[in-house]
């Protein structure tokens, strides 16, 4: 068991820089949460506060229900991984995973079944004899994972273990992360800008932005049901596309009103903007919401020009100009488009989301 709660927990640093406000975090037992948000958002700050590398300046941190305030990193049973790997040049990889367990006084025949256990899930067993020099980027990351892994502590903390990794061997870290998640049945907390890492690898996200939560849900929660406009911007790619319209009744109906077109509302969204005519909103919807459809309905559709074409192989992305907007339609590689082509879109209302104008 390893449940982790941040209750209100601040962090100011002496020159009175406010990194984190009143984070309240509940970290289930089992659970893998991702904190993400943009750089200098606070997440390494609240990692080292859970891991006990810097102080709590208000609120209180409970591992498994006791507070852990004063508790000392080295008896919190917590194992970090860094950015930078962290690993002892002078050691090979054998005596770096080993380190962490010698000084806690393991004894030798211990040290030596989980660090090789701990090499066999990391499929790092040939490269036990080198140092740290001899490895990798991708080698290394795995000696700094089996480091924490021999020491089977309670919960692993992540602090953007991948940001120096080429792209692919992201990705292939990021499986391999989540399957070492599967197979430890450990608490983990991940820190990460990369918002697609955190689609993919969490149960559950914290959307960071100057120091304050903004958001903490399932990825999907996030994804379809965004607070506000930052985490709708923030979480998924390419990102949502954003209108600013005015809602005007007409015909007893509520319409949104680009510069020169209308777009009617349906019953949803009249029921939460019936309160807003006359006013100015931000109506959001994902690129995969905007359906390309030539025999759309003037009333239901805005027409757009396609600017550029991007094509990705198993989808192509529409660059496009309303006139008054610009937006990002993710279509299907079926049909081609050309720049100059003009179109029609029908945004999918279910899934619009209306912001208020900051
Ligand atoms: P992130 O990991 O999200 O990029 P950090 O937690 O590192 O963000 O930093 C949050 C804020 O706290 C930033 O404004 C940063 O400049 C500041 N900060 C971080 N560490 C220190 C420190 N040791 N002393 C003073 N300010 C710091
Ligand atoms: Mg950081």
């Amino acid at each position: 068991m390893a449940a982790v709660q941040l209750k209100d927990i601040s962090k100011t640093y002496t020159n009175n820089v406010h990194a984190v406000r009143n984070a309240n975090i509940q970290v289930l037992d089992k659970e893998f949460v991702v904190l993400v948000g943009p750089s200098g958002c606070g997440k390494t700050t609240t990692l080292r506060m859970i891991a006990g590398l810097e102080e709590i300046s208000k609120g209180q941190l409970y591992i498994d229900g006791k507070l852990v305030n004063d508790i000392p990193p080295k008896d919190r049973d917590i194992a970090m991984v860094f950015q930078n790997y962290a690993l002892y040049p002078h050691m090979n990889v054998y005596d770096n995973m080993a380190f962490g367990l010698k000084i806690r006084k393991f004894s030798k025949q211990a040290i030596e079944k989980r660090v090789q256990e701990a090499a066999h899930i990391l499929d790092i067993e040939a490269l036990l004899d080198r140092k740290p020099k001899a490895l990798s980027g991708g080698q290394r990351q795995r000696v700094a994972l089996g480091r924490a892994i021999v020491r089977q502590p309670k919960v692993f903390l992540f602090d953007e273990p991948l940001s120096n990794l080429d792209a692919k061997l992201r990705v292939q870290m990021r499986a391999e992360i989540s399957a070492l998640h599967q197979r430890l049945q450990a608490t983990m907390i991940y820190v990460t800008h990369d918002q697609i890492e955190a689609m993919t690898m969490s149960d559950k996200i914290v959307v960071m932005k100057d120091g304050d939560i903004q958001q903490t849900g399932a990825p999907l929660d996030l994804y379809n049901h965004p607070i506000n406009k930052f985490v709708a911007g923030f979480i998924g790619s390419p990102p949502m596309n954003f209108m600013t319209m005015t809602i005007t009744e007409k015909n007893q109906k509520l319409w949104g009103s680009l510069d020169k077109q209308t777009l009617l509302l349906s019953d949803e969204l009249t029921t939460i903007a019936k309160n807003k005519v006359s006013q100015q909103v931000i109506f959001g919807i994902r690129p995969e919401s905007l359906i390309v459809n030539e025999n759309a309905q003037k009333e239901t559709s805005v027409d757009a020009t396609v600017e550029i074409v991007e094509p990705l192989g198993s989808e192509v992305h529409l660059y496009i100009n309303t006139g008054s907007s610009q937006l990002i339609v993710r279509t299907s590689p079926e049909k081609i488009y050309h720049p100059g082509e003009n179109i029609r879109l029908t945004p999918d209302m279910r899934h619009v989301v209306l912001f208020d104008r900051e």
